[in-house]
């Protein structure tokens, strides 16, 4: 077993039973002072409530490193969305010390639209193009997972509910990262996500959803939602950082501020 500084055990074994805390709150390896990623939150240009500006500000305090604003968007408003988002982002970025990322969530659309909306997302300056997916909690047009997954400018498949496996393989060969919720209805799912994924060898990030301030990630909450999903010990650090910061620097590759 190796601690690193990020502060989560990696195990290259299955733990035995002994070793497993029988109250995920009080482990300690989830209180170290790791950093935080989060690629999908909300600002009042959807339906978030705060400024994205105040939001950033907020997550830098809280300890992120990361930070996606990803409005929902749809046909009207992608460009709307992003150009206000690419500023704020820029300036944040240069005066804070956390990386902000302007994105959109492509919610509620035909899917056969998909394709066209994030080309359009890509060219306004989008440097995280996620997907809300098909979550068991609302009507998504039944084909959006497929949708997203098949789509070159669609990095992230949000809350993508009973997702099949072959669509979680898709996901896994075209390098679509897929979205484990830490938000109240969408997570209902986490744990086929966090299955199917894993079976799959695809990649998962863990994301807030955030719409308000006290829906920030913490190290515990995030710590609790996986365990919660049953994704196995080994896999903490992968989630939490490794794939984390793939998605950053592939954001980060098609992003660059200083063209703001
Ligand atoms: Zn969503
Ligand atoms: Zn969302």
């Amino acid at each position: 077993m190796v601690t690193h500084t990020l502060g989560f055990a990696v195990r290259r074994t299955r733990p035995a039973p002994h070793q497993l805390s029988a109250d995920p709150l009080a482990n300690p390896r989830l209180e170290s002072g790791d950093v935080i990623h989060d690629f999908h939150t909300h600002s009042f240009l959807s339906d978030g409530v705060l400024s994205p500006t105040e939001l950033i500000r907020r997550a830098a305090v809280a300890g992120y490193s990361t930070i996606a604003v990803t409005d929902h968007a749809g046909p009207g408003n992608i460009e709307f969305v992003l150009d206000q988002l690419r500023r704020d982002c820029a300036t944040a970025s240069q005066h804070w010390p956390i990386v902000a990322l302007p994105g959109v969530e492509i919610t509620h659309v035909p899917p056969a639209t998909i394709r066209e909306l994030a080309r359009r997302a890509r060219r306004a300056g989008a440097a995280v193009v996620a997907v809300h997916g098909e979550t068991v909690t609302e009507p998504v047009e039944p084909g959006t997972n497929r949708a997203a997954i098949d789509c070159d400018d669609v990095d992230l498949l949000c809350h993508p509910g009973l997702l099949t496996l072959e669509e979680a393989l898709r996901a896994a060969a075209r390098g679509c990262f897929l979205e484990v919720s830490g938000r109240k209805g969408h997570n209902f799912a986490n744990g086929h996500v966090v299955r199917t994924a894993l079976a799959a060898g695809a990649r998962l990030v863990l994301n807030s959803d955030g719409h308000a301030p006290e829906d920030l990630l913490s190290e515990r909450f995030c710590g609790l939602v996986l365990r919660g999903a049953a994704l196995p010990e080994s896999e903490i650090q992968t989630v939490l950082q490794e794939n984390a910061k793939a998605l950053r620097e592939r954001a980060q590759r098609v992003w660059l501020p200083a063209t703001v």
